[in-house]
């Protein structure tokens, strides 16, 4: 098999996610036969560095030793069990290594297998815990240009024009509050005024403010300061709103701290957690909220005071196990402070970006770096011409429109840096 007989086996059945699929009559389907550390390989022999950790899941490389083993044990001891009524030790290791780790005052652990859904359950269970202490609170807040995921509810809280746009009539109340235009102290003090004058102009329908800490990543890897954090969790107590943190991407040391809340030194009500949470190996999210929350649904069985919500999968063992791998990783190699080292390397890398003339600006918290790029209307497709040069020179690089990032497993190398920047230096100086 070659990747033209894969590609072309593909596209007769297949319909991949967030694709035009016409624009495969021009671009190469890239049929993966395996992956190692950062390197991805192709059915021809071709291999790709992966830049983007494979949709931001990825942080320990791919076929990681150590996962695999764990993964391998727990097949053989236990793949799945129904978590209603039922549990297993790999899930209850988990949760007490991740109430642990967490900001204090998150105690408990509700289960999902993706990022879309467990902000579902975030937006479910703010909305019932006012309806269970007497209080209607339909509406959510959420930032400009945010992005929570798919599904209805998390795209309703979402702010990409792109995505959203066209789903509008089907959509659940939510309201947008200006995110901090840049990673200025004073851009973050300017935007929680507006949040407050948000929060005053809907007294008493507002059941919580969602955000992504630190790095709004699907939006144009947009970054801000901790500050406003720190100032929206003391405006959300003052107002009775729920404070929920969409860590999806920035969990698991993306920020360069274990949370991207620990900068501002916060505890939301909920923390969302998906993507580096097995290590990219297995679909698992989770919620993690307050004893105060936990206990506005506890009670002696009364109707509709309970939270039935449930997936099919939820808490399954082997991404528990996979999990639980991952975080002994972080233990055993002191993960996060090795990452201030290669931050450290990409920041220098990065720097000589700003002397090409269509490059507007770049940016970089912790483990992602960006660099915007100027001039370019968008229906140049000018990420994709990046993309296409990077996939000719070894690198999966996936630009979001005019922005090239770099979100790579951290375990890459310095010589994998520099293959990685230099070919998007060479893409974008020869565009
Ligand atoms: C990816 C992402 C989601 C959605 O997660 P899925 O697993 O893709 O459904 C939600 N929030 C943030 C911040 C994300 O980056």
């Amino acid at each position: 098999m070659n990747n033209a007989m894969m590609a072309k086996r593909d596209l007769d059945v297949i319909w991949h996610p967030c694709t035009q699929m016409k624009d495969h009559e021009f671009l190469p389907m890239i049929p993966i036969k395996k992956g190692k550390g950062v390197y991805l390989e192709d059915f021809e022999g071709n291999s790709y560095i992966d830049a983007v950790s494979s949709w931001w899941v990825n942080i320990f490389g791919h076929a990681n030793d150590y996962i695999n083993d764990a993964v391998k044990k727990q097949l053989d001891t236990l793949e799945h069990v129904i978590l209603a009524g039922f549990t297993h030790e790999q899930v209850i290791r988990l949760s007490e290594r991740l109430v642990d780790m967490t900001p204090k005052g998150l105690t408990r652990c509700f289960y999902a297998d993706n990022g879309s859904s467990a902000v579902e359950v975030t937006l479910k269970m703010s909305y019932h815990f006012h309806k269970n202490q007497g209080r209607e609170r339909p509406l959510f807040v959420s930032l400009s240009n945010s992005y929570h995921g798919e599904t209805i509810g998390a795209l309703s809280v979402g702010d990409v024009e792109l995505y959203k746009e066209t789903y509008e009539p089907l959509l659940i109340r939510s309201i947008q509050t200006p995110v901090p235009k840049d990673q200025s102290e004073a851009a973050a003090l300017e935007a929680a005024e507006a949040l407050e004058i948000c929060f005053k102009t809907h007294p008493d329908e507002i059941a919580a403010l969602i955000v992504e800490p630190l790095i709004q990543a699907a939006g144009s890897m947009h970054m801000y300061h901790p500050l406003f954090l720190t100032k929206a969790r003391e405006l959300c107590s003052a107002y009775g709103i729920h404070l929920i943190a969409d860590e999806v991407m920035a969990g698991f040391g993306r920020t360069g701290t274990m949370f991207a809340c620990e900068q501002a030194g916060i505890t939301p009500d909920y923390i969302v957690l998906s993507k580096g949470l097995t290590g990219g190996y297995l679909p698992l999210s989770v919620v993690l909220t307050t004893d105060e929350v936990y206990n506005a649904f506890y009670c002696d069985y009364e109707l509709n005071k309970a939270f039935l919500h449930s997936h099919s999968y939820t808490g399954n063992a082997l991404a528990c196990a996979a999990a639980n791998a991952t975080l002994d990783i972080f233990e055993s190699e002191n993960v996060i402070v090795k990452n201030q080292e290669t931050a450290k390397y990409m920041a220098s890398k990065l720097d000589r970006f700003k002397s090409l003339s269509n490059v507007k600006e770049i940016r970089q918290c912790g483990m992602v770096a960006a660099v915007e790029l100027k001039g370019y209307d968008s229906s140049e497709r000018i990420g994709l011409k990046v993309y296409e040069y990077g996939l000719k020179h070894g690198v999966l690089l996936r630009p979001l429109g005019h922005i090239v990032y770099f979100m790579p497993p951290y375990i890459i190398t310095k010589e994998e840096i520099d293959i990685m920047m230099d070919t998007a230096y060479a893409a974008i100086s020869q565009i």
